[in-house]
């Protein structure tokens, strides 16, 4: 049974480099009838905090994802918090003592950073000297005694090449003299995450370690844990990075680059999911929009690409647009529209809002965009723009508006039917067609020179807001 986590820190909002580790875990999981954990990193005591941790979980439910063991849900393997299983933590690294695995180093910060700029300046890999390796047990009884403070560090074999086979990147060898004894516990007695991590892979019985590249680098390490721990190790798959358009690595610099921030922005989840899945993978067709269910079906860890994913932002918003426009049921499409058109102060019901949407959602891109094409369903006091100023002030497009007015002013309703009916009967009485016929209506019930069907505006607005607005634009 494949069993994969996603396990971030709780430090901030959930950003589009993480969120796609999730949708891939997440994915991976369904693909191949596994389980997902969600396991919350918090040992970082400082920058950790209970609001990003619930903002986190929100922003994962609100993309689609779901876990089947996490703090929220419990689990046979709980706890799935770091920050309550310090006692574990403890057991392990005293087992790592007694075998011998981990000593005491003595060394100050000043020692080591001599040591670390000596080291680059005669241009070698920065990495401990291994000086504390081979205290005396007088030695270390001495130091302890006098209260030195030290650290647990992992006593790595000299030489020794590790290897694996990535199931993305593929055959990976790195020698351990890159990096040398490495700590396993701070001074402080805080156990650090290259330790934790393996801890609780294992003991979670995760099979699969799916996550970003940037952690490439400390899977050596951990290989080294599970063997001193006698854990059996699990497959890697690291995900390739996510770069901006410019071919940097995606930032803050590059835009919005956090859940939140798109979600705010009117992004819907299921664009958000598809956009997501195709950093670092593509279908075998040329279609690129896929429900969850298809990609799911579709997906697997051994066809994400090893070159990095560059992250298009005009794509994500074109896919958003298409979501809205094609994919979600208006009732559902309104719904999430709810509080955009009340964040606009476009107040008025569900049924008028569905009405409104289904008038201008073929020109939404994202929910956002709402607040100007539907300004004309709710604004009555607008600005009449500079261009739409010449049709009214025009004398045959005066007579238009004005003979538009006659025709409706004694009408209890209308529809957008009867509106093209007078339209066409405008056109007949007075000779004026085209441009000239529609732009003076136009402007007088919108303010503007292009927009929203007309038809479809009298009829969802009705017949007294338009003559209100007539009535406006002929003073
Ligand atoms: N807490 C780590 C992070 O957010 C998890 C890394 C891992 O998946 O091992 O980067």
């Amino acid at each position: 049974l494949v069993r994969v986590r996603f396990a971030p820190s709780p430090t901030g909002y959930l950003h589009l480099g993480n969120a796609r580790t999730a949708l891939f875990n997440y994915i991976y999981a369904r693909h191949t009838g596994g389980k997902l954990v969600l396991r919350i990193e918090d040992t970082d005591r400082e920058r950790s905090k209970k609001e990003y941790e619930e903002m986190l979980i929100d922003d994962l439910k609100w993309l689609g994802i779901e876990w089947d063991e996490g703090p929220d849900v419990g689990g046979e393997f709980g706890p799935y918090r770091q920050s309550e299983r310090t006692e574990i933590y403890n057991q392990y690294v005293e087992k790592l003592q007694q075998t011998g695995h981990i000593y005491r180093c003595f060394c100050t910060p000043e020692e080591l950073e001599a040591e670390r700029k000596k080291a680059l300046a005669e241009g070698r890999p920065p990495r401990y000297s291994g000086k504390c390796r081979n205290l005396s047990e007088e030695e270390i009884n001495r130091l302890l005694s006098e209260g030195k403070p030290f650290v647990w560090r992992f006593r790595v074999p000299d030489g020794e090449v590790i290897a694996f086979r990535d199931l993305i990147k593929g055959e990976v060898e790195i020698n351990v003299d890159e990096f040398g004894d490495f700590v396993i516990v701070r001074s402080d007695g805080s156990p650090v995450y290259n330790f934790v991590v393996v801890v609780d892979d294992a003991l979670m019985k995760i099979t699969h370690v799916i996550r970003g590249e940037d952690h490439l680098s400390n899977t050596p390490k951990q290989i080294l844990i599970y063997r001193a721990l006698g854990f059996e190790e699990p497959e890697f798959a690291h995900l390739p990075i996510i770069l901006g358009e410019d071919r940097s690595k995606l930032s803050k610099r590059h835009g919005a680059v956090s859940v939140r921030a798109f979600r705010d922005d009117g992004y819907v989840s299921e664009a958000m999911f598809n956009g997501l899945s195709l950093l670092g993978w593509h279908p075998k067709g040329d279609n690129e929009v896929l429900s969850k269910e298809e990609i799911i079906s579709e997906f697997d860890i051994e066809d994400v690409h090893n070159a990095p994913a560059v992250f298009d932002r005009a794509k994500l918003r074109w896919l958003n647009g298409v979501y809205i426009r094609e994919k979600l049921d208006i009732d559902d499409l309104t719904k999430r529209a709810v509080p955009f058109f009340e964040g606009f102060g476009y107040k008025a019901d569900f049924e008028y809002y569905k009405k409104v949407l289904e008038v201008i959602r073929d020109s939404l891109e994202t929910l956002m965009d709402i607040e100007e094409r539907a300004k004309p369903f709710f604004v009555d006091d607008f600005h009449y723009s500079e261009e739409g100023k010449k049709f009214l002030e025009d004398e045959t497009g005066y007579r238009v508006v004005q003979t538009f007015y006659e025709k409706i002013k004694d009408l209890d309703s209308i529809t957008a039917q009867e509106f093209k009916k007078i339209t066409k009967e405008l056109q007949k009485e007075l000779g004026v067609k085209g441009k000239n016929l529609f732009m003076p209506i136009r402007v007088a019930l919108t303010g503007e020179t292009s927009g929203v069907d007309i038809s479809m505006l009298v009829e969802v607005i009705g017949v007294e807001r338009v003559k209100h607005r007539i009535q406006r634009a002929l003073e």
